[in-house]
């Protein structure tokens, strides 16, 4: 069973600390004997410990820089939400293929902004735009935050913003499963709650430091149970032996465990395993003995954002996993909303 976070290591950008929630995790953290240095810039976090590579990056995913969210301008977040949130960014997971593995490059601490009510105007300005029309706000695009917000609770408060909001509503996804002090939010409906879940063998293999897949089922629930408009996200979905049996066998668990209200007001979002060369690159130096498949000559090229190509599954193989796991949901939860494979 994973732990909840706690960082190894803490940077504080000194304007923090004029906030009170700057304030209150520093104090917190002094109290819970972690290191904390100062730091002018998360861009000058340097001389982290570890005497190669190997060590430094896993440091790194354990450090915690506290700071500010210069930027807010939110980038858009097709296809699941209008914009991305930024209440964090980067996670203490270990996901073999993760997307943040090359968006964040060689900085892949964790930040965490404590401007949070900034962040929350910015938002209101997109949402004053589009009105009357709803805005979706991805709170997930550049981190795991339900990871971390056991130690900020800066979810619980945007989700209590959307609760009362007229035109907004939040959506986020986790591998986590350390959601209870989010049972209680007053959300009014207004957020939805997704975990990313995978088959057993995948979780084992490529996603050391999340939670397992059981322990994401259990939290599901609760979070069911706490009203919350819950969905899943079945991603990456990757082949592999046995992968019809793996897949059919997390959909029974699911299906055995949530209650019949529960899936009533459900959303699947389908996403295939797919990878860049960048990527590539930067898994074999962090995962140097993953068992991820990376072959580019079985895969598809696809023109990706920013020109770089991903590689794909072939299509009769991009139609088997829709077919059987489309199948697999419409068999087991026949009212619940498919938004989309890709
Ligand atoms: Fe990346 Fe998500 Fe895994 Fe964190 S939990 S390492 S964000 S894939």
């Amino acid at each position: 069973m994973v732990k909840p976070f706690v960082p190894q290591l803490v940077y504080v950008e000194p304007n923090a600390l004029t906030y009170p929630l700057g304030k209150k995790l520093i104090t917190n953290f002094e109290d819970m004997g972690i290191e904390i240095r100062e730091t002018t810039s998360h861009n000058q976090v340097r001389n982290l410990p570890g005497d190669n590579h190997f060590q430094r990056y896993r440091v790194a995913k354990s450090t915690l820089v506290v700071g500010l969210r210069k930027t807010l301008k939110f980038d858009t977040s097709k296809p699941s939400a209008e914009y991305a949130i930024p209440f964090a960014t980067g996670c203490m997971g270990h996901c073999h293929y993760c997307y943040l593995q090359t968006t964040m490059g060689s900085k892949p601490y964790i930040r965490t902004y404590v401007n949070v009510d900034e962040i929350f105007e910015a938002a209101e300005q997109y949402m004053d735009e589009r009105a009357p029309e709803t805005t979706r706000f991805e709170a997930s695009c550049t981190s795991d935050i339900v990871g971390v917000d056991h130690l900020t609770h800066t979810l619980k408060r945007a989700i209590e913003y959307f609760g009362e909001s007229e035109y907004g509503q939040l959506r986020f996804v986790t591998k986590f499963a350390h959601v209870d002090h989010l049972l209680d939010a007053k959300h009014n409906g207004r957020t939805r709650f997704r975990f990313s879940i995978n088959d057993d063998y995948i979780i084992k293999y490529f996603e050391p430091g999340t939670s397992r897949l059981n322990e994401r089922i259990e939290a599901a629930v609760k979070v069911a149970e706490a009203g919350y408009p819950l969905g899943f996200i079945v991603a990456p979905i990757y082949l592999h032996d046995g992968w019809k049996q793996g897949y059919h066998e997390m959909f029974e668990k699911l299906e055995a465990a949530l209650s019949t209200k529960a899936k009533k007001d459900l959303t699947f979002e389908m996403i295939q395993h797919r990878f860049t060369k960048p990527a590539k690159r930067v898994i074999q130096e962090n995962y140097p003995m993953t068992k991820l498949e990376l072959d580019e000559s079985k895969r598809k090229w696809k023109w990706g954002r920013y020109g770089i190509g991903k590689y794909v599954y072939m299509d009769e193989e991009q139609e088997d996993m829709k077919d059987t796991l489309g199948g697999y949901i419409h068999k087991y939860f026949p009212e619940s909303n498919i938004e989309y494979f890709t």
